[in-house]
């Protein structure tokens, strides 16, 4: 059987260096002081590709479990949280927050639009007295960016914690966590990174590791509580085995992504030449504005449905994307261009399944999607 070209928005595709770090041999993680250095450099070199000083832990499990263990630490109930929910996983913290005994505020937009800063100061003349919020940078599902960048300082100035998802935006599209006030970032290992799925890592800032501490109500937890991990490097002892495979992977997929210093012109150029192209095909993208470096998300057209496009796409022509879940179930179909899948030659012969197929569909295409992608990359 062929190998599909994995197009997806995550899990991506997983570099060969990076497969065979994972079939070295075992070590005891518990006690070998090697491996606490191999993890404390781990951690060293995700704090670059976060771009902070704030302290870095990984924690084996899949990268929800960044976003329940940020929430289940810094939570306590009666908190009053503001979740900026202009999309699924936007809403989805929400939830969690909720889960977590906090009092929700959601600042509720079409999926389609990014939240602006404005809107942001508008909701936080009227509910006053937020602990925390939550932020989604890439909503993968929309393939939508929200502008971080005026967002966090305005919750930053009211001494409110943020929590960012950056779980799909990480490394593919560049942050300042310590300039724009970002307390807490969430990413994991199957997205631009592109290791394979069973990581998942955050930053805490001091303010995030004392809210922490001063917690007065009980701590049901204990997976998702990150204040095991508060002093695991001077006690040389982690809360739980962490996963040895997974990380010695994560290490490699860490080093490919930091030795590329133009990853984000990169990401930039291959995304705008999908969008330019898809465009010109006559597809229409999900978003109105605000379009992401690393997942494109396209309307369905008017009667054709994902299931078809995928078979076509899959079974004719070995090339894996993704159609969306929840409320944007049926809606779009996307590619993902982030980490190993954000290569010229890649999204040529995705582009070159989906014009074939949706032609075979009955999709009339204005122009050759093809020679507009090439132009623009030549551009
Ligand atoms: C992928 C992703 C996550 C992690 O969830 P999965 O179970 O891997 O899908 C969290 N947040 C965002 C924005 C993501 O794209």
């Amino acid at each position: 059987m062929r190998e599909p070209l994995i197009m997806t928005p995550g899990p991506t595709e997983v570099a060969e260096e990076v497969r065979q770090a994972m079939a070295q041999n075992f070590t005891n993680p518990d006690l070998d002081p090697q491996f606490f250095k191999f993890y404390a450099e781990l951690c060293g070199d995700l704090q670059k590709i976060l771009n902070t000083k704030s302290q870095v832990l990984v924690l084996s499990g899949e990268g929800m479990l960044a976003l329940d263990s940020a929430l289940a630490s810094l939570i306590e109930p009666g908190d009053r949280v503001l979740a900026l929910s202009n999309g699924i996983f936007g809403n989805g913290l929400a939830g969690m927050a909720e889960n977590y005994g906090a009092e929700v505020i959601k600042l509720e937009k079409s999926y389609s639009e990014p939240v602006t800063g404005r809107e942001v100061e508008e909701i936080l003349e009227q509910e006053k007295e937020i602990d925390l919020a939550t932020v989604v940078h890439c909503e993968t599902p929309a393939g939508l960016i929200n502008p971080i960048e005026e967002i966090l300082p305005a919750l930053n100035e009211r001494g409110i914690i943020t929590v960012v998802d950056a779980v799909s935006s990480l490394g593919g599209i560049e942050i300042k966590p310590d300039d724009w006030g970002a307390d807490v970032v969430l990413g994991g290992s199957q997205k631009v990174l592109s290791a394979p799925p069973g990581l998942a890592f955050l930053s805490l800032s001091p303010s995030a590791w004392e809210k922490i501490e001063k917690r007065k109500a009980s701590q049901p937890a204990f997976y998702l509580n990150l204040k095991l991990w508060q002093d695991w490097q001077e006690k040389q002892e982690f809360p739980y085995t962490p996963s040895v495979s997974d990380i010695y992977a994560l290490k490699k997929a860490a080093e490919r992504l930091l030795a590329e210093e133009d990853r984000y012109q990169r990401h930039a150029r291959i995304a705008g030449a999908v969008r330019k192209a898809l465009q010109a095909g006559g597809l229409i993208l999900y978003p109105d504005f605000g379009y992401s470096d690393t997942v494109t998300a396209v309307r369905m057209p008017d009667g054709i449905n994902f299931s078809d496009l995928n078979r076509e796409m899959l079974e004719k022509h070995g090339v894996m994307i993704a159609g969306a879940f929840a409320e944007l179930s049926g809606k779009v179909f996307r590619i993902g261009h982030m980490g190993e899948n954000c290569r010229e030659e890649k999204l040529y012969l995705t582009l070159k399944a989906l014009q074939h197929s949706l032609v075979k569909l009955g999709f009339n295409f204005q122009q050759d999607i093809l020679k507009i992608y090439v132009n623009e990359l030549n551009s």
